[in-house]
């Protein structure tokens, strides 16, 4: 499986912070989201504040812990890093907040899995640099008031729609992460590339690019496997010719699809007459999890204009049926 939520291995994690962009200038893309944040962050240093929280939403892979380290480089402090998950008890949040030095960032992945009790301690550290933490047990409990430095949280999270509102209301920045372009993606793998002294010229770095679905984490993947394949198979240039036998290997289609985006079409499209189709049905269907399809797959596909989802369902447009070969049911429109 190509697309997931997520590195592979702990062995691509390494591969993926060697790969990382240091500073705002490297970032490629997310014109919108990164003029927002230069503003914010001159004007945090400059004051020498702690920056506004922050909230990054979009699908996985798309360069949201990436943008957090930025962040703090930028404003010359410590991150923290931390996700939803991880916290269990509200003393494993407290322990990283008391750490916290002046203006530092504070990192939470996964920020909409933060279990209840834990997001309770975290409004007043947000709102006013202060937790309630309770001391001792039974009736000789009592809770006291503990004073934070100042800090920023930078929550990310695959869907805005999952945090709570008194949550989301707390973040003073809210910047919403899109798709790469081809263009966008090319210079990304040429700068990869580079950094991994692999030969590639503007084509195969091009080819690569429009077959990664948009998305950062899955083009830097793909140039790792067609660097092998042309290794193996060829001189190791990695040319238009190459990448397009490897990425063929790879089961990536000329769209960019990987057997996942494809196995979901063709259910929506076969199974159930192309929608519209509840996305729970879908998901029994092709036995993969709602969450995964809405998070990972259906973005895309939506973006791409191959599908559309009603309040009714999941619908395929007529470009899926084009990209699938098979003929539209008369009188559709998509
Ligand atoms: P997310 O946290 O959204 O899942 P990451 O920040 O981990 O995504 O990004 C995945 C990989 O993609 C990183 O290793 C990084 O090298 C690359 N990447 C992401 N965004 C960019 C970008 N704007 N410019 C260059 N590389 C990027």
């Amino acid at each position: 499986r190509i697309v997931s939520a997520a590195p592979e291995s702990s062995r691509e994690e390494a591969l993926e912070r060697a790969l990382r962009p240091k500073l705002l200038d490297d970032y490629v893309g997310q014109s919108k989201a990164r003029e927002q944040l230069e503003i914010f962050i001159g004007a945090a240093r400059k004051r020498r504040e702690a920056l506004d929280h922050v909230l990054l939403f979009g699908p996985p892979g798309l360069g949201k812990t990436t943008l957090s380290h930025i962040i703090a480089a930028e404003l010359g402090v410590n991150l923290r890093q931390t996700s939803g998950p991880v916290l269990e008890k509200p003393k494993d949040l407290a322990a990283i907040l008391t750490g916290l030095e002046k203006n530092d960032v504070l990192f939470i992945d996964e920020i909409h899995r933060l279990s209840p009790v834990v997001e309770e301690i975290l409004y007043p550290a947000l709102e006013d640099y202060q937790i309630d933490i309770m001391i001792g047990e039974g009736p000789a409990a009592r809770s006291i008031k503990l004073d934070l430095q100042p800090f920023t949280l930078v929550g990310a999270t695959t869907r805005a729609g999952m945090l709570t509102n008194p949550l989301r209301d707390r973040f003073g920045i809210v910047a919403r992460l899109e798709f790469y372009t081809p263009a966008e993606l090319q210079r990304i793998v040429t700068r990869s590339a580079g950094l991994l002294n692999a030969p590639i010229d503007a084509d195969g770095a091009l080819e690569i690019a429009r077959r990664s679905r948009g998305t950062p984490r899955i083009a830097n993947r793909l140039l790792r496997r067609v660097r092998d394949y042309a290794e193996v198979k060829s001189d190791g240039r990695i040319v238009a010719g190459v990448a397009d036998k490897a990425l063929a290997m790879l089961d990536v289609d000329p769209q960019g699809f990987d057997l996942m985006d494809r196995k979901f079409l063709e259910a929506v499209v076969h199974r159930f007459d192309g929608g519209p189709v509840g996305l729970e049905n879908v998901a029994a269907a092709i036995g993969e999890e709602a969450g995964t399809i809405e998070d990972v797959i259906e973005p895309y596909l939506i973006q791409q204009g191959f599908l559309q989802r009603t309040p009714r369902g999941r619908v395929a447009t007529l470009a899926a049926y084009r990209h699938l070969g098979v003929a539209p049911p008369p009188g559709s429109k998509g």
